[in-house]
């Protein structure tokens, strides 16, 4: 079955702040909640909100899903560093987990599972029209790698790490408290090997023990044509190294785009004004005007108003998922002259003595033909 849009599932708007979103979800989750509602269905629906609230929530999520939607072929949801990184090798495994959940000690973790290495951000400015047409480029990043002298382990080479012998390599150290509910086991993270469940006798001297270093990585970046300001792109598997083993983080750059001078951008249309003269406007003319494609011939019709909008079609912004090319917007603004000489006073005064004070476009001689009518019936 398809997947319904995550905004329909919670009868939001697109633009729905984070507290409308919070309440749609409060609202829903009570309604179809499986322990309240147990008409066939409710069950699905429950998973249906739950899940469109875990993205929507999310700033980066939403993001990427305003972006990508549900089908994304090259790169898949799955992911997610944050997300799923809580579900990971283990779940609740009883009691004590119960308790450390509900007083903040976090799901119990097997320190030398696998992890998904952090995911890294990177904000990358773009002129108007390389945010356009799009380019390829390569971006030095900042990030952690595996140190190379000791394989990531942080043991100086030839040596190994040893089992943490004060939490017998579990990380964590369970500590019995009586209270009045009864006896509460509870767990902290070991500090003699911060619950890593590892100790290291004879340091790397590279990475100091740590296992990683600082390094600038480049990597070649293709950003689509058509991306817009606030946008991100995610390059997978470029985030920080996986921790045992783990899969690496991924690398997300977020856009931000230069305004231009003349073209503004709304989506994939471009919007600007020209000024006409008067007489421009009067007799009609044809002009160029500058598209992102390059100059355009357009014909202004003899009588054109102040503010007429003409479409250029097809001379906007390429779609960033490939849906065609939009329009530019052209509107025009007649201009009043000023500092007329004195000869171009003489013509006017002319003009006005032919055409007397009164506009001679079509509304305005109804506009004047109606006030004198009120004027009459008074
Ligand atoms: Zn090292
Ligand atoms: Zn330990």
């Amino acid at each position: 079955m398809a997947k319904r849009d995550y905004y329909e599932v919670l009868g939001i708007d697109r633009n729905a702040t984070k507290d409308e979103i919070k309440k749609a979800y409060r609202k829903l989750s009570k309604k179809y909640h499986p322990d309240i509602n147990k008409e066939p269905g409710a069950d699905e629906k429950f998973k249906e909100i739950t899940e469109a609230y875990e993205v929507l929530s999310d700033d980066q999520k939403r993001a990427h899903y305003d972006q990508f939607g549900h089908a994304d072929p090259n790169q898949g949801f799955g992911g997610f560093g944050g997300g799923f990184d809580g579900a990971d090798f283990g779940g609740f495994g009883g009691f004590e987990d119960i308790f450390n959940t509900f007083f903040g000690g976090g799901r119990r973790r097997d320190p030398n599972a696998p992890r998904q290495g952090a995911d890294l951000q990177f904000t990358m400015t773009l002129s108007f029209e390389e945010a356009c047409f799009g380019k390829e480029t390569d971006i030095e990043i900042p990030r952690e790698e595996s140190c190379d002298t000791c394989n990531g382990t942080g043991a100086k080479p030839g040596t190994k790490p040893e089992t943490c012998g004060h939490c017998g390599g579990t990380g964590q150290i369970s500590m019995e408290q009586t209270t009045p509910f009864g006896r509460i086991v509870n767990k902290r993270v070991c500090h003699y090997c911060q619950g890593t469940g590892k100790q290291i006798k004879e340091k790397c001297s590279t990475c100091r023990g740590t296992g990683k270093v600082k390094k600038r990585r480049k990597i070649h970046v293709k950003i689509p044509a058509g991306i817009d300001d606030g946008q991100q792109l995610r390059v997978a598997g470029q985030g920080e190294p996986g921790i045992n083993g783990g899969p690496p983080g991924d690398l997300y750059i977020v856009f931000h785009v230069r305004p231009h001078e003349f073209f503004e951008r709304d989506g994939d249309d471009i919007y600007c004004e020209i000024p006409l003269t008067f007489a421009q406007a009067a007799l009609g003319d044809e002009i160029e005007v500058p598209t992102l494609h390059g100059k355009v011939k357009l014909k202004i019709p003899a009588g054109t108003q102040t503010g007429t909008n003409f479409r250029l079609r097809g001379k906007g912004v390429p779609n960033v998922r490939g849906y065609g090319v939009g329009d530019q917007h052209i509107r025009v603004r007649v201009v009043t002259p000023t500092k007329l000489t004195e000869r171009q006073q003489q013509l006017l005064q002319e003009f006005a003595e032919i055409s007397g004070n009164v506009p001679q476009g079509e509304q305005e001689q109804s506009f004047f033909s109606k006030m004198k009518r009120a004027f009459k019936g008074e």
